[in-house]
């Protein structure tokens, strides 16, 4: 039998060798294909649609609460890079109501970089122009949620699009005495680019459609804002309800889940206050798993879509299946 497979197989590779390469004049593309992924909810239609992802060496102190050398460990151990390295995606929601578009979160826009920026082109991709979204509800105000507001040009990506931002974010951002005490170069940088951000939205215009929101209200048909707060102050969430089905959309509760699901007592370097961060982790994937809700993530693994169930001390994601069926 072994001789047999053996005589098959040096014959296999015999007819290999003298088999025209058919391939070699394919020319290999070289680029990424689209990124969008579409699914129902109730009677509504959702699109995760990825602006990105970024891969960069791990930084410094990207846990806070841990040191490099371990955090590389855990990267390694999950297989989350190349050695040393660390891949963080970003991936905005569109929900179709049937009368609504809504996009929540706009990733970091066209001034970044290469493997950044990608949303207006997988949102065309997927079927839908920029000048058709009603409304653009920000979870948070920070770059890669908020930047791809404007096009290169300072013009807004979504012209037509009320803009609603977390009330107390905004106020935060904004306000000169929380920036004079900011301490990290970190910090220093998001009240620069939150600043601007949110002056340029007031000044492009389009003042009379952009406004704030609180937690605990439905902020457009089906969408209920979650306070989820610690990572910014005003971090929000979204409860999103249709018939009888309902789903969690969960923004950056954690950064990428294969750390702070595992480890939701880890503090990742972009949490404002990471103990308030943590102990909204705890509430919020204790809530989901009992639900056995849905949750979307915007730093999970393209598609986004899973459920969370605890595991040990923490918990884990159970990605869901891409499907054809809608
Ligand atoms: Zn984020």
């Amino acid at each position: 039998m072994t001789e047999l497979s053996r005589r098959a197989l040096l014959a296999g590779t015999a007819a290999l060798a003298v088999a025209p390469p058919a391939l070699a004049s394919a020319p290999k593309a070289g680029t990424q294909v689209p990124g969008f992924y579409r699914y129902k909810v109730g009677d509504y239609e959702l699109t995760q649609l990825s602006d990105g992802a970024a891969t960069f060496p791990m930084p410094e102190h990207f846990i806070t609460n841990r040191s490099k050398e371990r955090a590389i460990q855990e990267a390694e151990r999950l297989y989350l890079a190349p050695a040393g390295k660390i891949t963080v995606p970003f991936s905005p929601v569109l929900i179709n109501t049937g009368s609504k578009l809504i996009l929540i979160d706009t990733g970091y826009g066209p001034n970044i970089g290469p493997f950044v920026g990608h949303l207006p082109a997988n949102l065309r991709a997927a079927g839908v122009t920029p000048e058709q979204i009603d409304t653009v509800i920000i979870s948070h105000v920070h770059p890669d949620h908020t930047n791809g507001l404007h096009n290169k040009d300072g013009s807004l990506t979504y012209p037509n699009a009320e803009i609603i931002i977390p009330d107390v974010d905004w106020a935060f951002w904004m306000d000169k005495s929380n920036a004079a005490k900011a301490k990290t170069p970190l910090t220093k940088a998001y009240f620069a680019n939150d600043f601007k951000t949110l002056t340029d939205l007031r000044n492009a215009g389009a003042r009379e459609r952009v406004s704030t929101y609180a937690a605990g209200r439905e902020v457009a048909p089906g969408i209920t804002s979650i306070a989820t707060p610690g990572h910014t102050p005003g971090h929000r969430s979204f409860a999103v309800a249709s018939g009888n089905a309902r789903i969690f959309i969960q923004s950056d509760v954690t950064n990428i889940p294969a750390f702070f699901l595992d480890h939701p007592d880890w503090h990742v370097m972009y949490d404002h206050d990471p103990m308030l961060a943590q102990a909204t982790r705890h509430k919020f994937y204790d809530m989901a798993a009992a639900e056995k809700a849905t949750v979307v993530g915007y730093h999970f693994p393209f598609p986004c879509v899973g459920h969370i169930e605890k595991a040990g001390s923490g918990y884990r994601l159970i990605p869901t299946a891409w499907s054809y069926a809608l």
